[in-house]
């Protein structure tokens, strides 16, 4: 962000690979915060009047820009993450396709829609129409720090909106590189996407700005404090956070698919996703032999910054302390490593570790350990899986493998989860039009799809009188008997209906 009261402080992020200062950034705090919402309202204005296939048009020239830019947002997010090349590349196809839904398909989900009035206001015309909030604070994770944000920028963008957005202190980099893009991509409308740099007081301040919904990712404890912020003004809150996935494996599974998901759904990006699976229930069956593929798979992996890497290191020193902290823990309840687990943080990185046997009541299964471990129980059936799944605080994401597509269907239904993938994991990542989001712990409120639109609007209903009604029940002047044989009429209906 760029203003006349430039703040003084600054901070530096710094190599996850080779713990090296990269750059240095503002700490932007509440003036230069209600500077930047200042000036995405007044942008916000003309933006909201534009019809929707302009805006669509502009969006997708930011698009258009990010997806020629993409290796130097894929080079900064490595940098500032440690996350390997692909996993970057994988992320940034992710967040364009998702640009790309919501830039087509908002002027379609929010237009104005013809409503049935009903009995009552047959003299009406209604419709409904969906219209921009105003200005939307959002507030970013760094595990995924395009993607995410994007699922929230992009949308709240495609339905009207002005965005302040403050990314997480370790990928501030990668934060004002959107920004800077949008503005390169939409020059007309400067200050519509601003970024602003800082940390935890940065978030509170944004949150603490009057926007017009706080849109947060990140962990539950933070979203509570955030929250709390956010109820002093009223100002609504959708909350994106953390999870603890299980996969449910039936007896009739492909095991190889199975155990090769499982493998990528844990390891993938060093373990550190919001819908990454963490716990897999097994019926007993197939529990052995499941085990001996994932560990198989996994054992073939190994943390760093090289071409044989198979993901990078932690992005947050400290996280590797709650890794060490849930194995050690689970392991001296009981648990079982069948892959590594002995000495899981090296220089490099996290080893891949296989716990089975997890007492139920151990953080390793309550709590979101966000490294490359995989936790495989044994239960008896499906049943006790689906049980055992649902014990959870957190209810983000689920899957389940079986060959029996009506199995698949009736466990989904049957899970307390936001998505849920058969045959796959973390499969409704991908597809822009599905909504996004959890229950509990893992937040509340959806991302993504039409609701992910509709979650940056507000809507609003209109009726147009046609005619005046022969009996008026909003007027003084109508005669009280006619009234009364109005609501009679309409309360025998409704007895016999
Ligand atoms: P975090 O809660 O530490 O920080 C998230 C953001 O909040 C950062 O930008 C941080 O600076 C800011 N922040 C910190 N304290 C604040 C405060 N008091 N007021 C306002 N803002 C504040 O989370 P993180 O470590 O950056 O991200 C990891 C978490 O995010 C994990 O739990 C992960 O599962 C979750 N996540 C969820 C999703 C999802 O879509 N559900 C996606 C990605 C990550």
């Amino acid at each position: 962000m760029t203003d006349t009261t430039l703040p003084t402080a600054r901070f530096t992020s710094y190599s996850p690979v080779t713990g090296k200062p990269l750059a240095e950034y503002p700490v932007e705090g509440p003036e230069q915060i209600a500077e930047a919402v200042h000036r995405a309202r007044r942008a916000a204005a003309r933006w909201a009047a534009l019809p929707a296939a302009r805006r669509r048009e502009h969006l997708l020239r930011w698009k258009r820009r990010l997806a020629s830019s993409m290796d130097t947002v894929v080079a900064t997010v490595s940098a500032e993450t440690g996350k390997l090349r692909g996993d970057a590349e994988l992320e940034m196809i992710l967040a364009l396709e998702h640009l790309s839904w919501a830039a087509r398909n908002a002027g379609r989900v929010l237009r104005r829609r013809r409503i049935r009035t009903g009995l009552l206001a047959v003299n009406q015309g209604a419709t409904v129409v969906h219209r921009p909030l105003g200005v939307i604070g959002v507030i970013g994770p760094w595990n995924y720090p395009v993607f995410t944000p994007v699922g929230s920028i992009g949308y709240a963008l495609a339905a009207g909106n002005a965005v302040v957005f403050k990314p997480s202190e370790y990928t501030p980099g990668t934060g004002v590189l959107l920004a800077e893009l949008f503005d390169a991509a939409v020059p007309e409308y400067a200050g519509l996407f601003t970024t602003v740099t800082g940390a935890a007081a940065t978030g509170e301040a944004l949150a603490r700005s009057r926007v017009d919904k706080v849109a947060f990712t990140g962990s539950p404890g933070t979203a509570r404090k955030v929250m709390a912020v956010c109820a002093e003004s009223l100002t609504p809150l959708l909350a994106e956070c953390g999870g603890k996935d299980a996969v449910i494996v039936a007896a009739d599974a492909d095991l190889d698919a199975a155990a090769d998901a499982i493998v990528w759904g844990a390891m993938a990006n060093a373990g550190q996703t919001c819908a990454g699976v963490e716990r897999v229930y097994a019926v007993r069956e197939v529990h052995q032999a499941l085990c001996d593929k994932v560990v198989e798979r996994a054992g073939a992996l190994h943390p760093g910054a090289g071409p044989d890497a198979a993901y990078g290191p932690m992005t947050m020193p400290g996280q590797a302390a709650v890794v060490e902290r849930h194995v050690k823990e689970a392991v001296g309840a009981g648990a079982r490593a069948v892959l590594g687990g002995g000495e899981p943080v090296s220089a490099e990185g996290v080893g891949p570790v296989v716990l089975v046997d997890v007492p139920e009541h151990s953080a390793a299964m309550t709590e979101e350990t966000f490294g490359p471990t995989v936790a495989i129980n044994s239960v008896a059936d499906l049943s006790e899986a689906v049980r055992r799944a649902n014990a959870s605080r957190y209810a983000l994401g689920a899957s389940v493998f079986t060959r029996r597509r009506r199995a698949g269907a009736v466990v989904a239904s049957q899970l307390r989860a936001g998505a849920v993938s058969v045959n796959s994991v973390l499969g409704f990542a991908a597809v822009p039009a599905l909504p996004f989001g959890g229950s509990g712990d893992s937040g509340f409120g959806r991302i993504h799809g039409a609701d992910g639109l509709r979650a940056f609007t507000a809507p609003q209903s209109v009726t147009v009188q046609r005619f005046t009604p022969p009996v008026n029940l909003t007027s003084f002047t109508a005669p009280a008997a006619a009234k009364t044989r109005v609501i009679s009429l309409v309360r025998t209906l409704h007895e016999r209906r």
